[in-house]
């Protein structure tokens, strides 16, 4: 899609921060981070958000979240952190390209 924001940042048309990239996946530093480590988790396929997805996607949803703790581990999380993934406007979705936040740092306050 090429008007995604997300894709022109895997296409490197927009600049990142970038911690990680594979076949499937790409990582960056969100800009705005709302955390000490505020990481966005996005596939390169554009799927615009979670429930776009369908059984064909089974094998990158779990390489994704697979990933995540690889990642948190990386950044030196060493007592846990927090994934959220917005849908849709009800969801405070603002991207449409798929992605899962991975934050921490610190403690984080309680979420209920
Ligand atoms: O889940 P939601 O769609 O609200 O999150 C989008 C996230 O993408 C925001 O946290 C925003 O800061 C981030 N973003 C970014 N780089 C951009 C545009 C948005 O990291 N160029």
């Amino acid at each position: 899609m090429t008007d995604c924001i997300f894709c022109k940042i895997i296409a490197g048309e927009i600049p990142s921060a970038k911690v990680f990239e594979d076949d499937l996946i790409f990582v960056f530093n969100d800009i705005n981070p709302k955390a000490a480590v505020h990481l966005l988790v996005i596939p390169k396929q554009h799927i615009a958000r979670l429930d776009h997805l369908d059984q064909s996607h089974q094998e990158l949803i779990a390489h994704m979240f697979l990933k995540l703790p690889e990642l948190a581990q990386s950044q030196s999380l060493k007592t846990g952190f927090r994934t959220i993934i917005n849908t849709g406007p009800g969801g405070g979705q603002e991207v449409d390209h798929l992605h899962i936040h991975l934050l921490g740092g610190k403690n984080l306050p309680g979420f209920h």
